[in-house]
């Protein structure tokens, strides 16, 4: 129920009382989750209105730019994942390049343990905030001669700065006792050496009601596969933010169940936490809906449409804990139809026992 975004944004448009966001369905699974979103949505007259835009690897630069005004247009999307294609050294991520164009520079993700899905520990109860603009994720590859490559890691003080608020800020609005950062300053000695000095500038100066620590990322990595209890908020930069998160997902249940939101200054996209396409499962109705759902919940809260928001939430959590409704991936047989099916008479139920609200 927490998740506070702290920082400023601009006023959100509505036309009618309902707000109007993007919808990307991307590949793989990304078309059947958002078609299942709508339907959640319709169903309880969330006062959303989709605008649907196809984006691929196999489309065009033309659709790119016109996902990015829409989103622009509408401040705020929800996304399924784009396919990057490994082969070819000309194609970017478009995922990448959308995160970077609209400077969504914070991936932020809740990694809580949920009763009734089966996973190595529990109670956990993990938000883990990560840059999502710089880094190694900057682009800037090329082969000086043949067998030579330079690929440059890039960071900035100024983007280090506003992530390391974001986890002080997130970490206060949300009542969240500890900041760990996580680095690689042994080695990385000039970039996370930056990385490090800055964070810890700003605990000491501004921030000394909040624990803050440091760990290296491969002490990190060992520390949360064995004891995952001792985090509660951890930041880090791009790449080990990535693997970071994986890992935390994984702990609590894996692709199918984590949202992520990537936010910036002026706008929000919600996507799944480990960002996957799930190719192999499209179409045949297996995949996990619930990190979709989640995302479509998150997204919610920041619209401010927080009834819609609980309504849904507290439907899916019957679904996945009481009822236990579970996918494949989290050792059950049901279909993403009768997760979405359960979380519909949930909601039903509701709305017919409190007509009140
Ligand atoms: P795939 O293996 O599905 O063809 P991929 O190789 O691109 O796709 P990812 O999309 O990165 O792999 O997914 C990693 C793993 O997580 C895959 O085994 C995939 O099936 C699984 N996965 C991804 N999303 C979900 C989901 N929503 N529910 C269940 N499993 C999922």
């Amino acid at each position: 129920r927490t998740h506070q975004i702290p920082g400023t944004r601009l006023p959100l448009a509505k036309y009618g009382g309902r707000h109007t966001v993007c919808a990307l369905p991307g590949d793989g699974i990304g078309p059947e989750m958002i078609h299942h979103i709508k339907n959640i949505f319709r169903f309880c007259h969330a006062p959303v209105n989709f605008e649907e835009v196809q984006v691929s690897s196999s489309l065009g630069d033309g659709d790119m730019e016109a996902a990015i005004l829409a989103i622009q247009r509408n401040g705020v999307a929800i996304k399924g994942n784009i396919e990057t294609k490994h082969d070819d050294p000309q194609f970017k991520s478009r995922n990448v390049e959308l995160r970077s164009r609209l400077d969504l520079y914070a991936n932020i993700l809740h990694c809580v343990t949920i009763p009734t899905v089966p996973s190595r520990h529990s109670g956990i109860d993990i938000v883990l905030i990560r840059e999502n603009t710089e880094g190694e994720y900057s682009g800037l590859e090329h082969e000086t001669v043949p067998g030579i490559v330079e690929s440059i890691k890039i960071v900035t003080r100024e983007k280090i700065e506003r992530i390391s608020r974001m986890a002080f800020e997130y970490a206060k609005a949300n009542g969240r006792k500890k900041v760990t950062a996580v680095h690689k300053a042994n080695i990385q000695k000039l970039g996370d050496g930056l990385f490090l000095k800055v964070i810890k500038e700003m605990a000491d100066a501004e921030y000394k009601d909040i624990k803050f620590e440091s760990m290296i990322v491969d002490n990190a990595s060992m520390q949360l596969v064995s004891r995952p209890q001792q985090f509660d908020v951890m930041v880090m930069p791009n790449l080990y933010g990535n693997i970071i998160s994986n890992i935390a997902c994984g702990l609590v249940g894996g692709p199918g169940l984590v949202s992520g939101m990537n936010i910036g200054a002026k706008y929000a996209v919600f996507e799944t936490g480990t960002r996957n396409t799930g190719t192999s499962l499209a179409g045949k109705d297996l995949a996990n809906p619930t990190a979709f759902i989640r995302a479509s919940v998150d997204m919610l809260r920041y619209l401010g449409c927080h009834y819609h928001a609980n309504l849904i939430s507290d439907a899916l959590w019957k679904a996945l804990v009481e009822q236990r409704i579970h996918t494949q991936d989290i050792g059950g047989s049901h279909t993403a139809s009768d997760v979405i099916n359960a979380t519909l008479i949930n909601i039903e139920k509701h709305m017919e026992e409190n007509p009140h609200l």
